[in-house]
């Protein structure tokens, strides 16, 4: 634990606080074009959990996330890819497996992550939401350096925006999306989480099995 709080002193010295304009300061930034507008009366209630890799079945390696939220996938490098670079997605955050956070979208703005969603009866998470896609897959555990990234980035967020629940995208969008997976532990986030209000809900409900960054066509409720 000693090496885990040296690496996050180097790594995060200043925090994680999310400023003003909606940006985490310690996250590297790289904007996406693929966001718009909160709806005015819309504030961020509700933080919805990701897995994503890229290529599929590949080692953790390489920029193609940032490329697929960016609009700039090498359409040749993959044979998924072509479909996948008709995508129109992005989420907030990705968390690295080496625990390295990029930010694509200030928390302001509306990011298109959770694509056709509902949560508690509210339809169009996106809305009112944030997305975190933690890098990753459905058939391996995360690592002890993404949760504890995430408990610092969560408490941010709590901290900054009226939250009131943490799920994942199989809870907001059942039957439809698996992740962020059966590996995911959410224990560790509900002893992480200082905030008692805030509910951690991930995982209350099961979904059916469901292929993971399939692409959706050109329906404009794309999601990761
Ligand atoms: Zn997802």
């Amino acid at each position: 634990m000693a090496e885990l709080a040296e690496w996050l002193q180097q790594h995060a010295p200043c925090g994680y606080e999310i400023d003003v304009a909606g940006w985490c300061v310690a996250a590297r930034r790289v904007a996406s074009p693929n966001c718009n507008a909160r709806p005015a009366s819309s504030e961020v209630e509700l933080v919805v959990l990701h897995n994503i890799h890229l290529p599929p079945g590949k080692p953790f390696a390489g920029h193609d996330v940032e490329h697929l939220f960016t609009n700039t996938l090498d359409r040749s490098a993959h044979p998924s890819y072509p479909q996948l670079a008709e995508l129109r997605v992005s989420a907030h955050f990705f968390l690295r497996r080496d625990g390295c956070l990029l930010q694509f979208v200030p928390t302001t703005a509306r990011a298109w992550h959770a694509g056709v969603s509902s949560w508690q009866g509210r339809p169009g998470c996106n809305d009112f939401s944030v997305g975190i896609e933690l890098e990753g897959s459905d058939f391996i555990a995360f690592e002890p350096i993404q949760y504890a990234v995430l408990d610092m980035l969560l408490a941010a967020l709590c901290k900054r925006h009226p939250v009131v629940a943490i799920a994942g995208h199989s809870d907001v969008a059942p039957g439809r999306k698996t992740d962020p997976g059966p590996w995911f532990d959410w224990r560790r986030v509900r002893t992480g989480l200082q905030e008692g209000h805030v509910r951690v809900a991930g995982g209350e409900q099961n979904s059916a099995p469901a292929a993971e960054l399939r692409p959706d066509g050109a329906s404009p409720q794309q999601s990761t």
